[in-house]
Order: C-alpha cells, then structure tokens, then sequence
C-alpha cells in the first residue's frame, strides 16, 4: 500500500509532468512525459513492438483514439513514440513521478522508479527534449542502462551519466542488481537479511539517485546526441 500517495487524475495533469503507471500486476512502472493534452511522449523497446514506423491504427485497442496502440514513431527503430494518454495507462492507474523528494520520501517508498532527490528543470524544457528526441531519435534502448525511466528523468533534468559502463540513471535498474548482487545469500535468515541488507539498500539506493550521483553531468540535447553512439536503420 503506498503510504505516499503519487496518484493522479488526468484532469491535474501539468504539462511536463514526468508520469507512470504499473504493468503486469505492479511488476515494473511504465514512464512517460506528459506534453499537453492527450499527447504523452514515451519510450518503448523496440522489441517490445511489431514492425517500425506504425501505421495509425495497426495496433489500436482504443477505437477513440487516433494513433496506434503504442504510439506513432517518427524516428523508424528509436522507440520514441507519441501516444494518448488511454493507450499510456492501458487499464491501470496513472501517477506522477515525484522530484526533490526529501531523503524520507525516497526511503519510505521502498519501490524504485516512483521519485528521486534531483531537481527539474522548466516545463517548456522539458517538454522541447522530449519533442526533439522524439523528431531526431535518442540512445538504444536497454532494460538496465537505458529504458523508459531513464528517457523521462533526461528530459525532466538533462542530466546524464558520463561513465558509459555505470550508465541506468534510473532507481528501477538499481533495484534490479541490488536483488542480483543479493543472489545466493537466500538462505540466510529472514531477521539477518533485515539487519544487514536493508540498510545496504537504502544506502546504495540513496547513492545512486539521480540527485546523488557523482557521475551525472547536465548536457544540452546536442551533446546528448554527440554522445550516442547508437544508428538507427537507415529508412527512405
Ligand atoms: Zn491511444
């Protein structure tokens, strides 16, 4: 049960908004920025997606709405894709993404991927990254280093890591090697795992927030793209 509600209507959405929503029964958080009105910008494995550039109704499940299913893609194979804010949510719940949360709030939401002590950046910027992005294509997706969390905290700050074998700015890729890194020591007791792991945890989850990383340098989109190495199929 969140103690902390981040829930949200989609009434009291403000443009820039950093949102997300759980999939698969709460197994991992879908994020996305919200650009004005029923356009969210978000970022999807390409694999996760049938075909490249979708056609506008290929994958519709929503018969009100004017894109596909998954969003339409300007850049063929970027993952970079616009869609409604029906076909964000799917049947779930939508929450916003919480920013300069205090060191409490970061450690009494024990989920990653729901906030961070970093601070944002202006909605108008916020909102001109993920448009550019979206029109010129960003970095390759990767499940741990490189996935839709990542995507909406660049846009919400600009920030981004300049250590390449340390990238996965985001808190839900942390959690993921922290229960990596504990594998193998299942066997030990329920009370020892409390002592001695929790607050590993909440150190290492406290370290490797955007806000506290050491490694996280503000770069213009230029940059960014000078940085990416990553070249999407050549489309005619
Ligand atoms: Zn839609």
């Amino acid at each position: 049960m969140d103690l902390i509600s981040q829930k949200i209507e989609t009434s009291a959405l403000q443009e820039g908004d950093h949102i997300y929503t759980w999939r698969r029964v709460k197994t991992y958080s879908h994020h996305g920025i919200f650009v004005e009105k029923d356009i969210i910008i978000h970022f999807l494995s390409t694999t996760n997606v049938a075909g490249g550039i979708s056609s506008v109704s290929s994958f519709s499940k929503n018969a009100l709405c004017s894109m596909s299913h998954y969003g339409v893609e300007k850049v063929a194979g970027s993952g970079i894709r616009m869609c409604c804010i029906d076909c964000f949510i799917k049947k779930g719940k939508l929450y916003r993404f919480k920013y300069e949360a205090s060191r409490e709030f970061l450690l009494a939401k024990l989920r990653g991927g729901t906030c961070t002590t970093a601070t944002p950046d202006t909605p108008g910027d916020v909102i001109a990254r993920a448009i550019y992005l979206f029109e010129n294509g960003y970095d390759k997706y990767h499940l741990l280093k490189n996935n839709c969390e990542d995507f909406a905290l660049y846009c919400k700050t600009g920030l981004w890591s300049t250590d390449a074998d340390n990238k996965g700015k985001s808190s839900q890729a942390v959690m993921v090697r922290k229960a990596d890194d504990e594998h193998g020591h299942k066997s030990k007791k329920l009370v020892k795992r409390l002592k001695n792991v929790f607050p590993k945890y909440c150190l290492k989850r406290m370290n490797n927030d955007l806000g506290n990383r050491q490694d996280v340098v503000k770069i213009d989109l230029t940059e960014l793209l000078l940085n990416i190495s990553y070249i999407y199929p050549e489309t005619d």
